[in-house]
């Protein structure tokens, strides 16, 4: 599977992860979006702590949505 370097183009703001991050951890985001994402989150430790938070909150709110 190829898995092209990002550009500078591609780097992404902390705004603009924080945006994606809900979509990373319910897996609505494209691959070269996702792979943006977590080469930012890879050298931003301030965006890693925010995504754990969301990590926790998707597993909470799943967790409530499936109870079926
Ligand atoms: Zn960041």
């Amino acid at each position: 599977m190829e898995n092209p370097r990002l550009t500078e183009d591609d780097r992404l703001s902390c705004e603009q992860v924080r945006d994606l991050m809900f979509l990373v951890v319910t897996n609505d985001l494209d691959e070269k979006s996702a792979e943006q994402a977590f080469v930012h989150l890879a050298g931003c430790p301030a965006c890693r702590q925010v995504m754990a938070e969301h990590v926790k909150l998707a597993a909470a709110l799943f967790g409530t949505l499936r109870k079926e």
